[in-house]
């Protein structure tokens, strides 16, 4: 198979960050707006579908194109780049869960903007996101949910939501289900989100109070929610979640690069750029932005090769939870630098300002980084990853 034109991909995504995603990305932050219009101009020209075969509206690319996708519109706004994970995440695993009549209501209408999100995370279980309280109840063939989940990216505004809990009657916590939820059905009470950075992203809690969700909404079979969230959920959004954070990394690299050759000192006619000890932050800045960079390429091909074997994704869960862990550490060290080399200046509302909040939600989201660190060594260690023992099983 010819590989897609990774080149001509960055240049058609990059035309629609420069031209709607940038110009909003203060605003966005600024006012906590929900990014739908840059969620509309990315439906309308197909990048909702990216990973959706041509059939259902799609541009039937890969997981190499979904990286750069998640990364350019990181470079701009981190709140509209999170949105978009989370919704193609969504996406891909209704494609790869769902039946025919799923696939044909909830992604065909993608490029009209229609979004996806995860909703998965509840209080009582913290950031195990995959470990659930809340259980879906019977009513008559259909279900009836209720829960509350902690954080849900896209709260509020997402067309449909992806929800985990656990299935009636479950015999104990890995029995799980997934449904896909009507935004607009009743009983769906999304919270504020007030937080330190991604303003845009509307991640703040929602609660499904007596919720009807149709039997055909189920994702899969009753008690596959398990097998879904390790090859369905995880490595899309893995992939996804650590190039956003790249493209922030990037973003910000280039912004002081731009502001350190172009301030000039005018008492010694220097510029910030002429000073050794920023240009080698700089530098710091611009070797840990490449790391990431090989990195997701490498994997998101694997993930493509794996796809394309029709093997499950989750093989390399773990290769994806330290690339998550790198790119969020990578992401909080760039924007770190960047505002040092930027002096008062970059401390100021703008976007480097804006860069440095919004990665600091790249080492709390899940799996967070001290929770990955801990599955990376118990890994090496040969020992259980224990994601579902605590609850008896
Ligand atoms: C911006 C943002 C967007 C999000 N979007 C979504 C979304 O779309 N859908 C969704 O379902 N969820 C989402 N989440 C939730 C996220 O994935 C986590 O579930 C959530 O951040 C956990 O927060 P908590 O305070 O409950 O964590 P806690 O688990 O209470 O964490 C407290 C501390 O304990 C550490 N910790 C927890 N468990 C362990 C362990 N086993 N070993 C070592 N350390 C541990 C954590 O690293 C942290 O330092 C989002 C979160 C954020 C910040």
């Amino acid at each position: 198979m010819t590989k897609p034109d990774y080149e001509s991909i960055r240049t058609a995504i990059r035309g629609i960050v420069e031209e709607v995603i940038r110009p909003s990305a203060d605003r966005v932050d600024a006012e906590s707006i929900f990014p739908r219009a840059n969620l509309a101009a990315l439906g309308r020209a197909g990048w909702n579908g990216v990973l959706l075969p041509k059939e259902l509206g799609g541009l039937g690319l890969d997981h190499v194109a979904f990286g750069i996708a998640a990364e350019e519109i990181g470079r701009a706004c981190a709140s509209t780049a999170l949105v978009y994970v989370m919704h193609v995440g969504a996406a891909q695993t209704i494609a790869l869960y769902g039946n025919d009549d799923q696939k044909r209501r909830w992604l065909a209408p993608a490029r009209e903007g229609v979004i996806g999100t995860y909703s998965t995370s509840e209080k009582a279980s913290g950031g195990h996101w995959w470990f659930n309280f809340s259980e879906a109840g019977r009513d008559g063939e259909n279900y009836v949910l209720n829960a509350e989940k902690s954080f849900t990216t896209s709260s509020g505004q997402a067309d449909y939501y992806l929800v985990q809990t656990r299935s009636p009657g479950a015999k104990g916590p890995t029995d799980i289900s997934f449904f896909i939820v009507d935004g607009k059905s009743p009983g769906i009470l999304p919270g504020k989100w007030e937080a330190l950075g991604v303003h845009g992203n509307h991640s703040g809690p929602i609660k499904y109070e007596n919720v009807k969700v149709a039997r055909r909404d189920r994702l899969g079979k009753e008690g596959e929610g398990k097998d879904i969230i390790y090859h369905g959920v995880s490595p899309v959004y893995l992939i996804g979640l650590g190039a956003a954070w790249h493209g922030v990394a990037r973003g910000a690299l280039e912004e002081i690069t731009k502001y350190a050759t172009a301030t000039v000192h005018r008492d010694f006619d220097r510029r910030l750029a002429d000073y050794q000890i920023l240009r080698s932050q700089i530098g710091e800045a611009k070797v840990l932005a490449e790391s990431v960079g090989f990195w997701q390429r490498g994997l998101a091909e694997r993930l493509d090769a794996l796809w394309a074997a029709g093997k499950p994704q989750g093989e390399i869960l773990i290769p994806l939870t330290e690339f998550k862990v790198h790119a969020a550490e990578v992401a909080n060290t760039v924007t770190r630098r960047a505002l040092d080399v930027s002096g008062g200046y970059g401390y100021k509302r703008g976007p480097l300002e804006r860069a440095f909040r919004d990665a600091r939600a790249a080492i709390a989201m899940g799996p967070s980084n001290n929770i990955a660190r801990e599955w990376i060594g118990k890994t090496l260690a040969g020992l259980p990853l224990e994601l579902f023992e605590a609850g008896g099983e």
